[in-house]
């Protein structure tokens, strides 16, 4: 069972550690490659043959001992026309005109290896209430080269009402943008509405996606042509979000939260914490105030941990700002004390990483402010709800500066001076 779980004998989540006898390390390949193939004959090998390097392509030994791409349907011809013959039954029953175009095409696909028609078909379909992610994906399995995508599955349901309530939010944010907490100047780009975001439960996990942990957030396509002419959309996975909540942060919040507090730990307040991170990234200024380019070139290695630090509170200012607009029916206090807990559940990232490093960032400034307070007795934490909201408006200031200044010199030090784990969390 173990094994199944994991789709081969190596624990992905001890870094791919093998637990059954005599198996040896994983292959960074996997299988996509020859295993007694060296990266200096890949690369000799595709400059002349451009195929091997395909995202769709399977490198085996061809009879002369050389390196020969295979694409994957030719490789995995049955199960590939199986899966295609499945999507064309879905096709038939499908009510929706660009589901059935969708499964149509990508049935297609699966017996081609040429993926772009239906993904663009993908990104034109906007009413479906199911939904199929299906193909060759994501490359992180190909840790040799990055090049080959892994095949998984996601069938999902669309939560109507949360994506109702997400592109309502969206027409929102020209009012939030103003009602930010800094000079004009800092606000005075228009809002990006990135409307194709949407919620979903999961139904199905197959492949690449239910190996190991489970993925609880899809962007995609990857596909950079399709990209660019039709943008990407977001997908969160709401019932796999829900697990993550039943199973780390209440039993997080039950050691951490100040015990009369705890009511306030709710998954809705958690789902929305998460939903409104994603559409802040909207929010604040994308180019930097003296016109010299871009807020991500300005603050370089600092630039996504800021941004991602941004969404996080901001996410927290539109919960605040949509309640007092009377546009979300919420309990503050919940946002406030399930953030808090959140905070908790993101430190154990650890200061390598770069969401690990915002949280701390956070939790230190918070403290500092008073927006929570810890008992000794009991090493509980108890949020102070106006503090917090003193809090949360500062903290937005700080970053929305560092990032309309460009301040490169500026972020290092405020995250050389937040970012520490202090004993008494370690
Ligand atoms: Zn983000």
């Amino acid at each position: 069972r173990f094994a199944e779980i994991n789709y081969g004998p190596w624990d992905r989540l001890a870094n791919n550690a093998p637990f059954i006898e005599g198996v040896g390390p994983k292959p960074a390949g996997a299988n996509f490659y020859p295993a007694d193939m060296t990266k200096e004959e890949f690369e000799a090998a595709a400059a002349e043959d451009p195929t091997l390097r395909s995202l769709y392509t399977v490198v085996v030994r061809g009879d002369d001992g050389g390196l020969r791409a295979v694409p994957y349907h030719e490789a995995y011809a049955a199960p590939m026309q199986r899966a295609a013959e499945k999507l064309r039954a879905a096709a038939a029953l499908a009510e929706e005109p660009g589901l059935k175009r969708y499964l149509e095409l990508r049935a297609e696909a699966l017996l081609t290896s040429d993926y772009q028609p239906s993904d663009l078909a993908w990104m034109d379909m906007k009413d479906n209430t199911l939904d199929v992610v299906i193909g060759p994906i994501e490359t992180y399995e190909d840790q040799l080269f990055g090049y080959k995508a892994a095949a998984e599955t996601f069938i999902l349901v669309k939560d109507r009402e949360w994506s109702e309530r997400l592109a309502r939010y969206a027409e929102l944010l020209p009012m939030l943008q103003e009602g930010l907490p800094v000079p004009p100047e800092y606000k005075q780009e228009t809002p990006g509405t990135d409307s194709d975001l949407n919620a979903y439960d999961a139904i199905y996990y197959a492949g690449d996606a239910n190996a190991g942990s489970k993925t609880i957030a899809i962007n995609l396509p990857n596909d950079e042509e399709v990209q660019l002419q039709k943008g990407t959309r977001r997908l969160q996975l709401k019932n796999s979000m829900r697990a993550k909540f039943d199973k780390i942060l209440l039993p997080i919040a039950d050691v951490l939260i100040a015990e009369d507090q705890r009511e306030h730990i709710t998954f809705d307040a958690f789902f929305g914490n998460t939903m409104f991170h994603e559409v802040a990234h909207g929010l604040g200024i994308k180019n930097t105030l003296d016109g010299r380019g871009t807020v991500r070139e300005a603050l370089r290695e600092h630039a996504s941990a800021l941004e991602e630090g941004k969404a996080d509170i901001l996410g927290l200012y539109m919960v605040t700002k949509l309640k007092e607009a009377g546009e979300l029916d919420a309990d503050l206090m919940d946002h406030y004390v399930t953030f808090l807990a959140g905070i908790f559940r993101s430190v154990r990232f650890g200061a390598s990483s770069a969401h690990g490093r915002a949280n701390m960032i956070r939790f230190n400034f918070f403290k500092e402010m008073g927006a929570f307070e810890r008992d000794a007795a009991t090493g509980t934490y108890r949020v102070h709800f106006d503090k917090m909201t003193e809090a949360m408006n500062a903290l937005s200031e700080k970053i929305l500066r560092f990032q309309g200044d460009g301040d490169y010199e500026g972020v290092a030090a405020f995250v050389a001076k937040y970012a520490q784990v202090e004993p008494e969390l370690q």
